[in-house]
Protein backbone atom coordinates (compact mmCIF):
# COMPACT_ATOMS: atom_id res chain seq x y z
CA UNK A 1 0.00 0.00 0.00
CA UNK A 2 0.62 3.48 -0.67
CA UNK A 3 0.07 6.73 0.70
CA UNK A 4 -0.48 9.24 -2.00
CA UNK A 5 -2.23 12.72 -2.07
CA UNK A 6 -4.99 14.03 -4.41
CA UNK A 7 -2.92 15.43 -6.86
CA UNK A 8 -4.96 18.74 -8.50
CA UNK A 9 -4.97 20.36 -11.48
CA UNK A 10 -6.44 23.68 -12.33
CA UNK A 11 -7.32 24.79 -15.98
CA UNK A 12 -8.63 27.75 -17.18
CA UNK A 13 -10.07 28.30 -20.58
CA UNK A 14 -10.35 30.93 -22.65
CA UNK A 15 -12.52 33.93 -22.42
CA UNK A 16 -16.14 33.11 -24.21
CA UNK A 17 -17.96 35.34 -26.55
CA UNK A 18 -20.32 36.70 -23.37
CA UNK A 19 -17.33 37.82 -21.71
CA UNK A 20 -15.77 39.21 -24.40
CA UNK A 21 -18.81 41.55 -25.25
CA UNK A 22 -19.23 42.30 -21.37
CA UNK A 23 -15.55 43.66 -22.12
CA UNK A 24 -14.58 41.95 -19.06
CA UNK A 25 -11.09 41.94 -17.57
CA UNK A 26 -8.73 38.83 -16.86
CA UNK A 27 -8.76 38.34 -13.03
CA UNK A 28 -6.67 35.09 -12.95
CA UNK A 29 -2.92 34.64 -14.10
CA UNK A 30 -1.29 31.17 -13.70
CA UNK A 31 2.79 30.30 -13.74
CA UNK A 32 3.88 27.22 -15.08
CA UNK A 33 7.15 26.86 -13.29
CA UNK A 34 6.18 27.57 -10.06
CA UNK A 35 2.44 25.72 -10.52
CA UNK A 36 0.69 28.52 -9.19
CA UNK A 37 -2.24 30.97 -9.43
CA UNK A 38 -3.24 34.70 -8.89
CA UNK A 39 -6.66 35.70 -8.21
CA UNK A 40 -7.06 39.32 -8.49
CA UNK A 41 -9.68 40.61 -6.62
CA UNK A 42 -12.08 42.92 -8.89
CA UNK A 43 -13.02 45.34 -6.31
CA UNK A 44 -9.66 45.58 -5.43
CA UNK A 45 -9.15 43.73 -2.42
CA UNK A 46 -6.23 41.69 -1.79
CA UNK A 47 -4.72 39.15 -4.63
CA UNK A 48 -4.53 35.58 -3.30
CA UNK A 49 -1.97 32.55 -4.40
CA UNK A 50 -2.61 29.03 -4.46
CA UNK A 51 -0.17 26.42 -5.24
CA UNK A 52 -1.22 23.55 -7.30
CA UNK A 53 0.48 19.74 -8.51
CA UNK A 54 -0.54 21.30 -12.29
CA UNK A 55 -2.07 24.27 -14.01
CA UNK A 56 -2.94 24.81 -16.91
CA UNK A 57 -3.06 28.18 -18.78
CA UNK A 58 -5.60 27.59 -21.76
CA UNK A 59 -6.39 31.24 -21.97
CA UNK A 60 -3.17 32.12 -23.57
CA UNK A 61 -2.73 32.44 -27.09
CA UNK A 62 -2.40 28.79 -29.09
CA UNK A 63 1.21 29.74 -30.19
CA UNK A 64 2.47 30.82 -26.57
CA UNK A 65 4.88 27.93 -25.17
CA UNK A 66 3.19 27.74 -21.86
CA UNK A 67 -0.39 27.25 -23.37
CA UNK A 68 -1.92 24.04 -22.24
CA UNK A 69 -3.94 22.47 -24.76
CA UNK A 70 -5.84 19.00 -24.68
CA UNK A 71 -2.49 17.43 -25.48
CA UNK A 72 -0.73 19.18 -22.41
CA UNK A 73 -3.47 17.51 -20.01
CA UNK A 74 -3.29 14.36 -21.45
CA UNK A 75 0.51 14.18 -21.53
CA UNK A 76 0.20 14.79 -17.68
CA UNK A 77 -2.49 12.49 -16.55
CA UNK A 78 -2.94 10.31 -19.31
CA UNK A 79 0.60 8.90 -18.09
CA UNK A 80 -0.94 8.74 -14.37
CA UNK A 81 -4.06 6.58 -15.29
CA UNK A 82 -2.45 3.97 -17.65
CA UNK A 83 0.66 3.65 -14.86
CA UNK A 84 -2.27 2.80 -12.22
CA UNK A 85 -4.21 0.32 -14.61
CA UNK A 86 -1.75 -1.37 -15.71
CA UNK A 87 0.20 -1.47 -12.24
CA UNK A 88 -3.67 -2.42 -10.73
CA UNK A 89 -4.28 0.57 -8.72
CA UNK A 90 -7.82 1.94 -8.57
CA UNK A 91 -8.19 5.46 -10.31
CA UNK A 92 -10.27 8.00 -10.46
CA UNK A 93 -10.33 11.33 -11.73
CA UNK A 94 -13.12 13.91 -11.09
CA UNK A 95 -13.77 17.95 -12.89
CA UNK A 96 -15.48 20.27 -10.54
CA UNK A 97 -16.08 23.61 -11.35
CA UNK A 98 -18.97 26.68 -12.08
CA UNK A 99 -21.48 25.60 -15.03
CA UNK A 100 -19.37 26.56 -18.41
CA UNK A 101 -15.70 26.33 -16.77
CA UNK A 102 -14.75 23.47 -19.04
CA UNK A 103 -15.23 20.50 -17.22
CA UNK A 104 -16.67 18.20 -20.07
CA UNK A 105 -13.55 20.43 -22.51
CA UNK A 106 -11.19 18.28 -20.06
CA UNK A 107 -12.86 15.60 -19.74
CA UNK A 108 -14.74 14.43 -22.98
CA UNK A 109 -13.65 17.26 -25.32
CA UNK A 110 -15.21 18.45 -28.51
CA UNK A 111 -15.25 17.19 -31.84
CA UNK A 112 -11.24 17.13 -32.79
CA UNK A 113 -10.22 18.33 -29.11
CA UNK A 114 -10.65 15.07 -27.50
CA UNK A 115 -10.56 14.92 -23.54
CA UNK A 116 -9.20 12.71 -21.35
CA UNK A 117 -11.85 9.83 -21.65
CA UNK A 118 -11.29 8.95 -25.38
CA UNK A 119 -7.76 9.28 -25.11
CA UNK A 120 -7.67 7.25 -22.31
CA UNK A 121 -10.11 4.45 -23.95
CA UNK A 122 -7.97 4.46 -27.26
CA UNK A 123 -4.77 4.28 -25.04
CA UNK A 124 -5.67 1.03 -23.17
CA UNK A 125 -6.22 -0.94 -25.91
CA UNK A 126 -2.86 0.96 -27.95
CA UNK A 127 -1.33 -0.42 -24.80
CA UNK A 128 -2.84 -3.74 -24.62
CA UNK A 129 -1.77 -4.48 -28.64
CA UNK A 130 1.60 -3.45 -27.71
CA UNK A 131 1.47 -6.67 -25.02
CA UNK A 132 3.90 -6.23 -22.29
CA UNK A 133 2.25 -5.03 -18.89
CA UNK A 134 2.78 -6.79 -16.26
CA UNK A 135 3.79 -10.21 -18.10
CA UNK A 136 7.51 -12.17 -17.33
CA UNK A 137 9.07 -14.33 -19.36
CA UNK A 138 6.73 -17.58 -20.05
CA UNK A 139 3.61 -15.94 -18.98
CA UNK A 140 0.92 -14.91 -21.07
CA UNK A 141 -1.45 -12.25 -20.22
CA UNK A 142 -5.42 -11.73 -21.28
CA UNK A 143 -7.50 -8.81 -20.72
CA UNK A 144 -10.64 -8.00 -19.84
CA UNK A 145 -12.03 -4.49 -20.26
CA UNK A 146 -16.01 -3.27 -19.25
CA UNK A 147 -17.30 -0.46 -19.89
CA UNK A 148 -20.07 1.61 -17.86
CA UNK A 149 -21.76 5.01 -17.05
CA UNK A 150 -23.88 6.54 -15.25
CA UNK A 151 -25.63 9.50 -13.69
CA UNK A 152 -26.37 10.93 -10.60
CA UNK A 153 -29.56 12.89 -11.39
CA UNK A 154 -31.68 14.71 -8.39
CA UNK A 155 -29.83 12.22 -5.75
CA UNK A 156 -30.99 9.31 -8.17
CA UNK A 157 -28.32 7.03 -10.14
CA UNK A 158 -29.56 6.29 -13.92
CA UNK A 159 -27.67 3.54 -15.98
CA UNK A 160 -26.66 5.69 -19.03
CA UNK A 161 -26.53 2.57 -20.93
CA UNK A 162 -30.28 1.54 -21.01
CA UNK A 163 -32.43 3.54 -22.70
CA UNK A 164 -34.32 5.97 -20.48
CA UNK A 165 -37.72 4.59 -21.46
CA UNK A 166 -36.94 1.17 -19.76
CA UNK A 167 -34.72 2.55 -16.78
CA UNK A 168 -36.52 1.93 -13.21
CA UNK A 169 -38.01 5.28 -12.06
CA UNK A 170 -36.32 5.08 -8.70
CA UNK A 171 -33.09 4.75 -9.94
CA UNK A 172 -30.22 2.13 -8.79
CA UNK A 173 -28.61 1.61 -5.50
CA UNK A 174 -25.40 2.29 -4.25
CA UNK A 175 -24.39 -1.24 -2.03
CA UNK A 176 -20.92 -1.66 -0.25
CA UNK A 177 -18.90 -4.72 -0.78
CA UNK A 178 -16.13 -5.66 1.54
CA UNK A 179 -13.81 -6.45 -1.29
CA UNK A 180 -14.38 -3.73 -3.35
CA UNK A 181 -16.31 -0.87 -1.88
CA UNK A 182 -18.74 0.83 -2.92
CA UNK A 183 -20.69 -0.15 -6.09
CA UNK A 184 -23.93 0.14 -7.83
CA UNK A 185 -26.13 -3.08 -7.65
CA UNK A 186 -27.21 -3.67 -11.46
CA UNK A 187 -25.43 -1.34 -13.14
CA UNK A 188 -24.46 -2.74 -16.91
CA UNK A 189 -20.86 -3.63 -17.47
CA UNK A 190 -20.33 -3.99 -21.43
CA UNK A 191 -17.40 -6.05 -22.12
CA UNK A 192 -15.06 -3.78 -24.74
CA UNK A 193 -12.80 -4.87 -27.40
CA UNK A 194 -12.14 -2.11 -29.28
CA UNK A 195 -12.23 1.49 -28.75
CA UNK A 196 -14.56 2.06 -31.70
CA UNK A 197 -17.11 0.45 -29.56
CA UNK A 198 -16.49 2.17 -26.98
CA UNK A 199 -16.45 5.55 -28.73
CA UNK A 200 -19.92 4.29 -29.51
CA UNK A 201 -21.45 3.40 -26.36
CA UNK A 202 -20.10 6.86 -25.03
CA UNK A 203 -22.21 8.40 -27.40
CA UNK A 204 -24.92 6.53 -26.70
CA UNK A 205 -24.69 7.34 -23.27
CA UNK A 206 -23.68 11.12 -23.80
CA UNK A 207 -27.47 11.49 -25.37
CA UNK A 208 -28.78 9.15 -22.78
CA UNK A 209 -27.93 11.96 -20.37
CA UNK A 210 -30.71 14.13 -18.51
CA UNK A 211 -29.50 17.46 -19.44
CA UNK A 212 -31.56 21.21 -19.13
CA UNK A 213 -31.45 24.27 -20.06
CA UNK A 214 -30.20 26.96 -17.88
CA UNK A 215 -29.17 30.66 -17.96
CA UNK A 216 -25.30 30.34 -17.66
CA UNK A 217 -25.15 27.45 -20.64
CA UNK A 218 -27.79 25.90 -22.78
CA UNK A 219 -26.46 22.64 -23.03
CA UNK A 220 -24.93 22.42 -19.61
CA UNK A 221 -25.93 18.83 -17.40
CA UNK A 222 -27.54 19.80 -13.92
CA UNK A 223 -26.14 15.97 -13.05
CA UNK A 224 -22.79 14.29 -12.57
CA UNK A 225 -21.68 11.65 -15.19
CA UNK A 226 -19.37 9.37 -14.05
CA UNK A 227 -17.92 6.79 -16.74
CA UNK A 228 -16.32 3.63 -15.57
CA UNK A 229 -13.34 1.49 -16.83
CA UNK A 230 -13.00 -1.73 -15.30
CA UNK A 231 -9.67 -3.21 -16.34
CA UNK A 232 -8.29 -7.04 -15.41
CA UNK A 233 -5.23 -8.35 -16.31
CA UNK A 234 -4.89 -12.12 -15.88
CA UNK A 235 -1.23 -13.00 -16.11
CA UNK A 236 -0.77 -16.67 -16.80
CA UNK A 237 2.55 -18.55 -16.07
CA UNK A 238 3.07 -21.10 -19.40
CA UNK A 239 4.87 -23.62 -16.72
CA UNK A 240 2.54 -23.59 -13.99
CA UNK A 241 -0.37 -22.82 -15.59
CA UNK A 242 -0.97 -20.44 -12.40
CA UNK A 243 -2.89 -17.17 -12.92
CA UNK A 244 -3.22 -14.25 -11.52
CA UNK A 245 -5.76 -11.39 -11.62
CA UNK A 246 -4.88 -7.67 -11.51
CA UNK A 247 -7.65 -5.09 -11.10
CA UNK A 248 -7.55 -1.93 -11.71
CA UNK A 249 -10.87 0.44 -11.68
CA UNK A 250 -11.29 3.92 -13.88
CA UNK A 251 -13.54 6.41 -12.83
CA UNK A 252 -13.68 9.26 -14.84
CA UNK A 253 -16.40 11.93 -13.21
CA UNK A 254 -17.70 15.20 -14.78
CA UNK A 255 -19.41 16.66 -12.09
CA UNK A 256 -22.31 18.99 -12.19
CA UNK A 257 -22.17 22.62 -11.88
CA UNK A 258 -21.03 24.04 -8.83
CA UNK A 259 -22.25 27.26 -8.72
CA UNK A 260 -24.90 29.15 -6.31
CA UNK A 261 -28.79 28.15 -7.38
CA UNK A 262 -29.43 32.04 -7.39
CA UNK A 263 -26.53 32.55 -10.27
CA UNK A 264 -28.44 30.69 -12.68
CA UNK A 265 -31.96 32.02 -12.45
CA UNK A 266 -33.13 28.86 -12.02
CA UNK A 267 -36.83 28.27 -10.47
CA UNK A 268 -39.69 25.32 -10.15
CA UNK A 269 -38.40 22.01 -11.27
CA UNK A 270 -34.73 23.49 -11.98
CA UNK A 271 -34.85 24.79 -8.38
CA UNK A 272 -35.27 21.39 -6.80
CA UNK A 273 -32.49 20.18 -9.07
CA UNK A 274 -30.10 22.96 -8.01
CA UNK A 275 -30.80 22.07 -4.51
CA UNK A 276 -29.60 18.78 -4.79
CA UNK A 277 -26.51 19.73 -6.78
CA UNK A 278 -25.90 21.86 -4.28
CA UNK A 279 -26.60 19.10 -1.47
CA UNK A 280 -24.21 16.47 -3.12
CA UNK A 281 -21.50 18.99 -3.79
CA UNK A 282 -21.94 20.39 -0.68
CA UNK A 283 -21.18 16.66 0.81
CA UNK A 284 -18.71 16.36 -1.37
CA UNK A 285 -17.36 19.47 0.57
CA UNK A 286 -17.66 18.13 3.48
CA UNK A 287 -16.29 14.81 2.53
CA UNK A 288 -12.95 17.20 1.35
CA UNK A 289 -12.83 19.09 4.00
CA UNK A 290 -13.04 15.95 6.77
CA UNK A 291 -10.51 13.89 4.39
CA UNK A 292 -7.83 17.10 4.39
CA UNK A 293 -8.44 17.59 8.64
CA UNK A 294 -7.28 14.07 8.91
CA UNK A 295 -4.58 14.30 6.14
CA UNK A 296 -2.78 17.30 8.15
CA UNK A 297 -3.46 15.84 11.80
CA UNK A 298 -0.80 13.62 11.44
CA UNK A 299 -0.99 10.66 14.41
CA UNK A 300 -4.43 12.70 16.08
CA UNK A 301 -7.73 11.33 16.32
CA UNK A 302 -9.03 10.69 12.94
CA UNK A 303 -12.88 12.58 12.25
CA UNK A 304 -15.42 10.56 10.69
CA UNK A 305 -15.56 11.45 7.22
CA UNK A 306 -19.73 11.95 6.20
CA UNK A 307 -19.44 10.10 2.91
CA UNK A 308 -23.15 8.51 3.56
CA UNK A 309 -24.59 11.99 3.52
CA UNK A 310 -25.44 11.88 -0.66
CA UNK A 311 -25.56 9.26 -3.17
CA UNK A 312 -22.50 10.98 -5.44
CA UNK A 313 -19.74 10.88 -2.13
CA UNK A 314 -20.88 7.68 -1.33
CA UNK A 315 -20.18 5.89 -4.77
CA UNK A 316 -16.94 8.14 -4.77
CA UNK A 317 -15.61 6.40 -1.20
CA UNK A 318 -12.69 4.42 -2.81
CA UNK A 319 -11.81 7.67 -5.10
CA UNK A 320 -12.01 9.96 -1.92
CA UNK A 321 -9.13 8.86 0.76
CA UNK A 322 -9.74 5.37 -0.33
CA UNK A 323 -7.87 2.76 -2.35
CA UNK A 324 -7.45 4.66 -5.49
CA UNK A 325 -5.11 7.46 -7.20
CA UNK A 326 -7.03 10.30 -7.30
CA UNK A 327 -7.03 13.54 -9.58
CA UNK A 328 -9.67 16.24 -9.75
CA UNK A 329 -9.10 19.07 -12.38
CA UNK A 330 -10.58 22.30 -11.28
CA UNK A 331 -12.00 24.35 -14.20
CA UNK A 332 -12.25 28.06 -14.03
CA UNK A 333 -13.20 31.29 -16.15
CA UNK A 334 -10.52 34.15 -16.87
CA UNK A 335 -13.31 36.56 -16.16
CA UNK A 336 -13.74 39.03 -13.34
CA UNK A 337 -17.45 38.60 -13.75
CA UNK A 338 -16.82 35.02 -12.18
CA UNK A 339 -14.52 36.13 -9.63
CA UNK A 340 -16.61 35.01 -6.69
CA UNK A 341 -17.03 31.64 -8.15
CA UNK A 342 -13.83 31.06 -9.56
CA UNK A 343 -12.25 32.11 -5.84
CA UNK A 344 -14.62 29.51 -4.56
CA UNK A 345 -13.25 26.69 -7.14
CA UNK A 346 -9.70 27.48 -5.86
CA UNK A 347 -10.25 27.28 -2.16
CA UNK A 348 -12.18 23.67 -2.93
CA UNK A 349 -9.44 22.59 -4.97
CA UNK A 350 -6.72 23.94 -2.34
CA UNK A 351 -8.33 22.10 0.04
CA UNK A 352 -8.56 18.45 -1.81
CA UNK A 353 -4.62 18.60 -2.24
CA UNK A 354 -4.34 17.41 1.55
CA UNK A 355 -6.43 14.34 1.31
CA UNK A 356 -4.51 11.39 1.75
CA UNK A 357 -5.76 7.90 -0.20
CA UNK A 358 -3.90 4.74 0.58
CA UNK A 359 -3.66 3.27 -3.01
CA UNK A 360 -3.53 -0.56 -3.05
CA UNK A 361 -2.64 -2.89 -5.93
CA UNK A 362 -5.55 -5.14 -6.63
CA UNK A 363 -4.63 -8.82 -7.28
CA UNK A 364 -5.70 -12.37 -6.15
CA UNK A 365 -4.34 -15.69 -7.49
CA UNK A 366 -7.37 -17.27 -9.07
CA UNK A 367 -6.89 -21.55 -8.90
P1 LIG B 1 -18.71 22.73 -18.37
O1 LIG B 1 -18.70 21.27 -18.73
O2 LIG B 1 -17.85 23.03 -17.19
O3 LIG B 1 -20.10 23.27 -18.21
P2 LIG B 1 -17.73 23.07 -21.03
O4 LIG B 1 -16.63 22.07 -21.00
O5 LIG B 1 -18.98 22.68 -21.73
O6 LIG B 1 -18.07 23.56 -19.56
O7 LIG B 1 -17.12 24.41 -21.64
C1 LIG B 1 -17.92 25.53 -21.99
C2 LIG B 1 -17.46 26.08 -23.33
O8 LIG B 1 -16.12 26.56 -23.26
C3 LIG B 1 -17.48 25.05 -24.44
O9 LIG B 1 -17.93 25.65 -25.62
C4 LIG B 1 -16.03 24.64 -24.58
O10 LIG B 1 -15.74 24.25 -25.89
C5 LIG B 1 -15.28 25.89 -24.20
N1 LIG B 1 -14.03 25.54 -23.55
C6 LIG B 1 -13.90 25.07 -22.29
N2 LIG B 1 -12.62 24.85 -21.96
C7 LIG B 1 -11.90 25.18 -23.06
C8 LIG B 1 -10.51 25.15 -23.37
N3 LIG B 1 -9.61 24.73 -22.47
N4 LIG B 1 -10.14 25.56 -24.60
C9 LIG B 1 -11.04 25.98 -25.49
N5 LIG B 1 -12.37 26.01 -25.27
C10 LIG B 1 -12.80 25.62 -24.08
MG1 LIG C 1 -20.35 19.98 -18.86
Amino acid sequence: ASNVSVKVAVRMRPFNNNEKVAGSNQCILMNKEHRQVVIKNPQGGEDKVFTYDYVYDSCLPEEDEDYAGQDTVWGDLGTELLEAAWAGYNYSLFAYGQTGSGKSHSMVGFGEARGVIPRACEAIFEKMRGGGGNANEGDDVRYKVEASMLEIYNERIRDLFVPMNQQDKGGLKVRDSPSTGAYVYGLKKIPVVSYSQIERLMAFGTKNRTVAATNMNETSSRAHTIFCIAFVQTVVNRDTMKANDIRSEISLVDLAGSERVSRTGASGDRLVEGGHINKSLSALGNVINALAKNGTSKGKKKILVPYRDAVLTHLLKNSLGGNAKTTMIAAVSPSDTNYAESLSTLRYADRAKNIQNVAIVNEDANE
